[in-house]
């Protein structure tokens, strides 16, 4: 029996090291320095802690955000293949190894979000799941005419084994739990991600808002109905969805979108924390596709025909 108990002992605290090593930060997190606004894609930044258990690892320019627990960590975003580096030297810097990494989510198939999730799973093992509208797209590192940037985007590294989720489907990892909401507009798979982080007894609600940038490459028109069906309707539905989403923290793939630095690190001036953020980011995102399509119908007739 004592022989017993000191097994479970044991083993008790290889449980209790290896929860330690997972969640503790390193001791003395050095300072962050200030990201500019506009920055750079591959700007390296020094990884911060957003609330609790969500940490920033991207870079300046993109955001890789991490959630962190006892049974590994979720990480959504891979920025580009060669900010990949920089994603993983961010959670080592934290004090977290990159192997504990479990699952991989994608905000949206271009190569700024998705180029550097090929590497990222090699080096974890993760599992990457996606909403079945983005997983051929990342399978084969580059979309379909359905992306309104098709023409113009370059691909990214192939991910070789994408997991599909369905439009409200959750992703769950030990206390984690993501919910996968369909915002497609900028891309057909484009996907918002919410999850609350809770620290003390208070919880946030996480929204990692998708681009809704009605942004092409001229040739695809967001008004052609016949071309694209649904499609105008389905990107005013994705904003409805997300403006309407319990909305504490909001955060975005591309950090000046909802002016993540001046609402996080050295050079906050604004709170990170406004419940009107969501509403306030669908409004400007509404006024940007108002715009594309006013410049659409101005389009010459034959310069229509032509497309
Ligand atoms: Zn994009």
């Amino acid at each position: 029996m004592p022989r017993y108990f000191a097994l479970a002992a044991l083993l008790l605290c290889g449980v209790a090291a290896s929860a330690l090593a997972a969640t503790a930060p390193a001791p003395a997190p050095r300072p962050a320095a200030a990201c500019p606004e506009g920055a750079d894609w591959n700007m390296p930044a020094a990884p911060l802690r957003i609330y609790a258990d969500t940490w920033y690892v991207g870079t300046c320019g993109l955001s890789s955000i991490l959630i962190t627990s006892p049974q590994g960590h979720v990480l959504i975003d891979g920025a580009t293949e060669k900010a990949a580096a920089l994603i993983e030297a961010n959670i080592r810097a934290l004090g977290f190894k990159v192997e504990d990494v479990r699952v991989i989510l994608n905000s949206h198939e271009h190569l700024d979000h998705a180029g550097g999730i090929a590497q990222l799973q090699r080096d974890s093992g993760a599992t990457v799941m996606a909403l079945s509208a983005a997983a051929g797209a990342l399978e084969h590192g580059k979309g379909d005419r359905g992306d309104p940037q098709y023409l113009s985007i370059e691909a990214f590294p192939a991910i070789p084994h994408v997991k599909r989720l369905k439009d409200g489907e959750e992703v769950t990892l030990g206390p984690i739990r993501l919910t996968a909401h369909a915002t497609p507009g900028h891309t057909p798979g484009a996907t918002t991600w919410t999850w609350d982080s809770c620290q003390d007894g208070r919880c946030h609600h996480m929204v990692y808002a998708d681009s809704l940038s009605a942004y092409t490459d001229d040739v695809y028109r967001y008004s052609d109905e016949a071309a694209h069906p649904g499609a105008l309707a389905s990107f005013r539905q994705a904003i409805a969805t997300m403006a309407a989403l319990p909305c504490d923290i909001l955060l975005t793939p591309h950090p000046d979108a909802s002016q993540m630095w001046k609402r996080l690190g050295p050079n906050a001036t604004l709170p990170l924390v406004d419940e009107t953020a969501c509403h306030r980011y669908g409004a400007a995102v509404t006024a940007r596709l108002d715009k594309r399509l006013a410049d659409e119908k101005a389009m010459p007739e034959k310069e229509k025909a032509a497309r």
